[in-house]
C-alpha cells in the first residue's frame, strides 16, 4: 500500500484532541475547520543513485500545517514506517507546541520513508541534498524553517543548508535549524529537548513530589530526547533507574550512571551493552518499573488502553510526540497520574532552534551559557503558566488534565492571531 493512503491511529488522536481543546476553549467550528487540516501538504519523489549503481526513489513529504503565528517550523522525520497522515500528525502538534511556546511560528514536519540505518554515508548525503532540492520552493528563513527529528541529525542538517545555499546563490543558514556549531548552530541544541524534559521534571516535582532530589525516573527510548533527559534529571538530583533502546531495558534499582550508559549507546549502538543491571529484552519495560517519574521518549502510541494498566509512576514527562493515546491518558488521569503533554514537555528542542534563528538571522552569536538560561527561562515559565491554567480548570472540574490546559492556551493563541489577520 502507498504510505499517503495508510490510515493513521495517531492522526485520530491528534484530531481527538484538537476536538476536545475547541469545545474546551468554547471555539467555534470553523476554528475546528481550519485547526484540523494542513494549509498545505508536499509529496516529493527523490531519486537516489545507490552504493550498487541502482538509483533508487524515495518518497518525502512536507506538510506545512498551519501559519498564523509565523513561519512553518518543524523537523524532518527519516523512518521506515513514517506515512503521510503521521507526518500530518506531527506537523499539527507541532502547531501547537510553537503557538504554546509563544515562539513566532507555525508548525509543520517533513518525512522521508527510510531506514537511515541502512543507507551508507553518501547515501544520506544524496538523500538528505535530495530532499532540499525536491523542496526548495516551499522553504525558506520566513516561509518554512526545518529541523532534525528522528533519524536526522545536525549532519544531515549541514547537508540541507548546504544544498540550499548552493540552490539560491548566498549562505542561508536560517533555513533550518540544529545545525552544528562549527556551521552556523548553536552547542545547546544537541541536548535542548532532553534538557526541556528535565526541567519540566523538575518543576513537576517540585509541585507533586517535594523536588526532584532522590526521585525515580525511567525513561523509554535512549536517542537524542531520551539521553539528555536522562543526564538532566540525573545532574539535578534524580536516580534514573531504567533506560531503554529497540535492544531492550537496561534496570538498576540503585540508579544507571548516564554518563557510562551514554558512551556505551554511543559506541556501541545498544544500551544493553551497559555494564550492570538487570537486562530485560522488552524495550517498553522502562513503562512499568518501579519509577516516580516515566519519560517516554522513544515513539508514538506507547501507552494506550493494553499496556496503562502497568504504569506505576505518577508523573509522565511527555519526551516524545503521541506516546500516550487519548483514551489511556483518559484512564491514568482517573487514578490521579498527571501528564505533562508533549507539546509542552518537548518544546526545549523547537525553542532552541528559535533562538538559533535569531542568531543566525541577524549573524550573531550568544554563548552556550547564556543560551541555556534563555531556553530555561522559556520552558520554565511555560510549564508555570500551564500548571496554573490547570489548577483553573481542575478547581472547575477534576477530570481536567495539563494536557487540556495545554491546548487551551495554545488554541487560544493560534485563535486570536487567525481573527487578528481576518481568517476567521
Ligand atoms: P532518536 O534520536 O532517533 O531516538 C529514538 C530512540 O528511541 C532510539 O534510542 C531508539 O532505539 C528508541 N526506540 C525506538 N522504538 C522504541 C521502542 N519501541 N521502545 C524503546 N525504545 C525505542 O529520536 P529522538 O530525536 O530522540 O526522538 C524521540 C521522540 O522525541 C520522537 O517522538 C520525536 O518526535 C520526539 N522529539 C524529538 C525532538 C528532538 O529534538 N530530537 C524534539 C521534540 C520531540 P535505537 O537507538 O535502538 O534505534
Amino acid at each position: 500500500m502507498n504510505a499517503s493512503t495508510q490510515r493513521s491511529q495517531f492522526l485520530d488522536n491528534v484530531l481527538k484532541i484538537i476536538r476536545r481543546g475547541c469545545e474546551l476553549g468554547g471555539f467555534p467550528e470553523e476554528f475546528y475547520e481550519l485547526i484540523s487540516r494542513p494549509e498545505r501538504v508536499v509529496i516529493v519523489k527523490i531519486p537516489v543513485k545507490m552504493d550498487s549503481g541502482k538509483l533508487k526513489v524515495f518518497e518525502g513529504y512536507r506538510v506545512q500545517h498551519n501559519s498564523a503565528l509565523g513561519p512553518y517550523k518543524g523537523g524532518i522525520r527519516f523512518h521506515p514506517e513514517v506515512t503521510l497522515e503521521d507526518d500530518i500528525a506531527l506537523a499539527t502538534i507541532m502547531t501547537l507546541k510553537n503557538s504554546l511556546a509563544g515562539i513566532p511560528y507555525g508548525g509543520a514536519k517533513g518525512a522521508v520513508r527510510v531506514n537511515p540505518k541502512e543507507l551508507s554515508i553518501r547515501e544520506l548525503e544524496a538523500l538528505c541534498r535530495g530532499y532540499a532540492r525536491a523542496l526548495r520552493d516551499v522553504l525558506g528563513e520566513y516561509i518554512d524553517i526545518p529541523a532534525p527529528d528522528v533519524g536526522t541529525t545536525a549532519q544531515t542538517m549541514a547537508w540541507m543548508v548546504d544544498e540550499y545555499s548552493k540552490l539560491v546563490g548566498r549562505n542561508s543558514p536560517a533555513v533550518f535549524t540544529a545545525k552544528p556549531p562549527e556551521l552556523w548552530g548553536n552547542p545547546v541544541r544537541e541536548y535542548a529537548t532532553g534538557f526541556g524534559c528535565a526541567v519540566v521534571s523538575r518543576e513537576l516535582a517540585n509541585e507533586l513530589l517535594g523536588g526532584l532530589e532522590g526521585k525515580k525516573v525511567a525513561i523509554q527510548g535512549f536517542g537524542n530526547t531520551g539521553q539528555w533527559h536522562a543526564y538532566f534529571v540525573s545532574k539535578m538530583g534524580a536516580k534514573v533507574v531504567a533506560i531503554s533502546d529497540t535492544s531492550g531495558t537496561v534496570y538498576v534499582p540503585e540508579g544507571i550512571d548516564i554518563e557510562l550508559a551514554m558512551k556505551v549507546k554511543n559506541t556501541t549502538g545498544k544500551v544493553i551493552n551497559y555494564p550492570k543491571g538487570e537486562k530485560i529484552p522488552d524495550p517498553q519495560a522502562p513503562l512499568y518499573v518501579d519509577a516516580d517519574i516515566l519519560g517516554p521518549d522513544a515513539m508514538e502510541n506507547q501507552i494506550t488502553l493494553d499496556n496503562y494498566h502497568k504504569i506505576k509512576a505518577k508523573i509522565i514527562v511527555e519526551g516524545a510526540n503521541g506516546p500516550t493515546t487519548p483514551e489511556a491518558e483518559a484512564k491514568l488521569s482517573e487514578r490521579g497520574v498527571i501528564i505533562a503533554p508533549d507539546f509542552l514537555a518537548n518544546a526545549g528542542g523547537v525553542i532552541m532552534s528559535y533562538l538559533e534563528w535569531v542568531e543566525n538571522l541577524q549573524w550573531y552569536i550568544w554563548d552556550e551559557d547564556e543560551t541555556r538560561a534563555k531556553l530555561e527561562r522559556i520552558m520554565k515559565n511555560n510549564f508555570l503558566r500551564t500548571w496554573k491554567k490547570f489548577e483553573e480548570l481542575r478547581s472547575a472540574n477534576k477530570s481536567m488534565t495539563m494536557r487540556d490546559a495545554a491546548l487551551v492556551l495554545s488554541l487560544e493563541r493560534i485563535y486570536r492571531a487567525m481573527k487578528l489577520r481576518g481568517w476567521l
